[in-house]
């Protein structure tokens, strides 16, 4: 079979929820990957976030192979040696004090969501029946029932109601909408430190402090999604990190796996977790030892390699070599970090999509997100030589736009 026919193969049993660049991959190493016929690309996307270590990091497979040897699944019927050593580390890292491990990112969000509306009528006494979550336009936080109930994103919404109410849209990056919007119902606030899927939207610097200043002050959460930008994305372990400041409630996936595996976690204090009891909140695979051993080698690879410096260097290298190419149809550059988006001067309906066509033609794989950015998001491991290999491809394509 060839690229063709797996893609049709693809198309004719596979639902059609996204529209894959045509390129069929079949074996990934590093910032690597190769297609069925050998052909060589630089993976500028790593799954959306999902691959900070670089594909297939030795020391997290040889933690997976040792794990499979022993014991993979265990359910939450039972303890395993390998779930508190992971979440220790995982608190540890973020600042906070305990953890709920889920699977996917939807799930972690999910399970903020459950989080602090307990404490909200438990802890808050907001009625049963009552309690708003603020969230942010242009947000992403997944594709639950739930979650998309707050979307403001015609695709990902329409024809799947009736949604979940409780949640109160304000502006992203708007410190007065925020405090506009709060009253004696809101149990808090769920926001993206930078929205990936909205563009590589940065906000103002001093943005997440005012949030923390005024939840504080009004008694209600800091509720922060870091499933992208978490585990060195931006430059730091977290994007909060840049604050200085601590979230209520932390969600995270993506590269908490390693690529290798869906493992993801809501974190918290003491205090919130307690409104959890036995029988409250759970998951069959969530916290089993495959995924605890995949985890925590996943962190220790970040920590070891100090991928949050090599992401802010490289980041602002790559910018660097980018604006230098003087190229005349960029509008901007949004960063910080190897989370970078580049907009571009199109006409109403053009898309980047034949750029990001012609970039893979040219051996970089990168994707757009909303209409006019493309997204540059390599894992973590990449080099200084490697990022010029990819500008050498980007120039040739970025001078023909
Ligand atoms: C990817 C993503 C999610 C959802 O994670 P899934 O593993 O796809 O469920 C939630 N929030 C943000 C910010 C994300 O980037």
């Amino acid at each position: 079979m060839n690229a063709k026919d797996y893609i049709e193969l693809e198309g004719t049993y596979g639902a059609h929820n996204y529209h894959p660049l045509p390129v069929v991959i079949s074996k990934a190493k590093g910032v690597w990957v190769w297609d069925v016929e050998g052909k060589k690309y630089m993976d500028m996307l790593s799954s959306y976030s999902a691959i900070n270590q670089g594909h297939l990091h030795p020391k997290i497979v040889k933690a997976a192979v040792d794990q499979m040897g022993r014991v993979s699944l265990t359910s939450r019927a039972f303890s395993n040696d390998r779930m508190g050593p992971f979440l220790k580390m995982l608190c540890e890292l973020a600042g906070l004090e305990m953890a709920l491990p889920m699977n996917t990112g939807a799930e972690a969000v999910e399970t903020s969501i459950k989080l602090a509306r307990r404490w909200g009528h438990m802890k808050k006494g907001i009625p049963e029946d009552k309690g708003e979550i603020i969230v942010c336009e242009n947000n992403f936080h997944g594709r639950t029932t739930t979650i998309i109930s707050f979307s403001s994103d015609p695709d990902s919404k329409k024809g799947f109601g009736p949604f979940t109410p409780g949640f109160v849209t304000i502006p992203y990056n708007d410190i007065k909408a925020f405090e506009k919007a709060i009253n004696k119902e809101t149990i808090g606030i769920l926001v993206e430190p930078i929205q990936g899927e909205a563009g590589i939207n940065v906000p103002s610097p001093g943005y997440l402090k005012e949030l923390r200043r005024i939840c504080d002050q009004k008694g209600i959460l800091l509720i922060i999604d870091e499933i992208q930008t978490g585990f060195a994305r931006t430059g730091k372990m977290f994007a909060f990190q840049h604050e200085g400041i601590k979230p209520d409630i932390l969600c995270v996936g993506k590269a908490l796996g390693g690529g290798l595996y869906p493992v993801s976690a809501a974190v918290s204090t003491r205090e919130l977790m307690s409104v959890f009891k036995p029988g409250s909140h759970g998951s069959t695979f969530g916290g089993n030892p495959l995924a605890c051993a995949i985890a925590e080698a996943s962190l220790k690879v970040l920590v070891e390699e100090k991928l949050d410096a090599k992401s802010k260097e490289m980041g602002d290298y790559f910018v660097k070599r980018i604006e230098d190419l003087k190229i005349e149809k960029i509008k901007c550059i949004r960063h910080k970090g190897l989370l970078i988006g580049v907009e571009f001067k199109l006409g109403p309906g053009e898309t980047v999509r034949p750029i990001c066509e012609k970039l893979m033609e040219n051996g970089v794989l990168a994707k757009d997100t909303h209409e006019k950015t493309i997204r540059f998001a390599p894992p973590l491991v990449i080099t200084k030589a490697e990022v010029d290999w990819a500008i050498e491809r980007i120039k040739g394509v970025f001078e023909a736009v």
